[in-house]
């Protein structure tokens, strides 16, 4: 992607440091495949903090509306982004693969620098069902259906629907 906010996450949280502003949605190059079309942008907050366990963590909010494709018809589906999560920042590879085993923590690497753009673009992926679709009959009037949130199956798990699709014969 062209657009870059580079961070030092640690050094974030010592000052406890806030930022807020806009990304158009075309700047989020992995994020294309999933838009029916690209304009329009998102509106970010990320903060750095200390949680109660004093550790280190960032807060993302990204709040926003996208143009998805519907899956069935490859209509386009509104779709509401309304996501805010907080970041646990590992200092070390033992800290991440610790928290990693614990599913309640989403954790990333404090590496020095880290580009702000690129997890809020990981956070909307993730975020996302990958059966995104219109429902059930509702595939010819696509302008003004919302996307039927039953339908987004663990969006916080991307992983085991990874799974489940490995095991899937071919
Ligand atoms: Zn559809």
């Amino acid at each position: 992607m062209s657009v870059r906010f580079v961070i030092d996450p640690l050094d974030f949280v010592r000052k406890t440091e806030v930022h807020h502003g806009r990304i158009p949605l075309a700047e989020f190059s992995r994020l294309q495949d999933f838009l029916h079309e690209n304009h329009g942008e998102i509106g970010y907050q990320v903060s750095g903090f200390i949680d109660q366990d004093d550790k280190p963590r960032l807060r993302m909010k990204i709040t926003g509306e996208i143009q998805l494709c519907c899956q069935r018809c490859l209509g386009g589906l509104m779709h509401r982004i309304d996501i805010d999560t907080s970041l646990l920042l590992a200092k070390t590879e033992r800290e991440l693969i610790l928290a990693d085993e614990d599913n309640s923590v989403d954790a990333i690497l404090a590496t020095a620098e880290i580009n702000v753009f690129d997890l809020i673009e990981e956070e909307i992926i993730l975020s996302l069902s990958i059966s995104v679709r219109h429902s059930e009959g509702k595939c010819d009037v696509h302008q003004s259906e919302y996307c039927d949130p039953t339908e987004i199956a663990n969006p916080k798990n991307p992983f085991a629907v990874l799974d489940a699709l490995k095991k899937k014969p071919h």
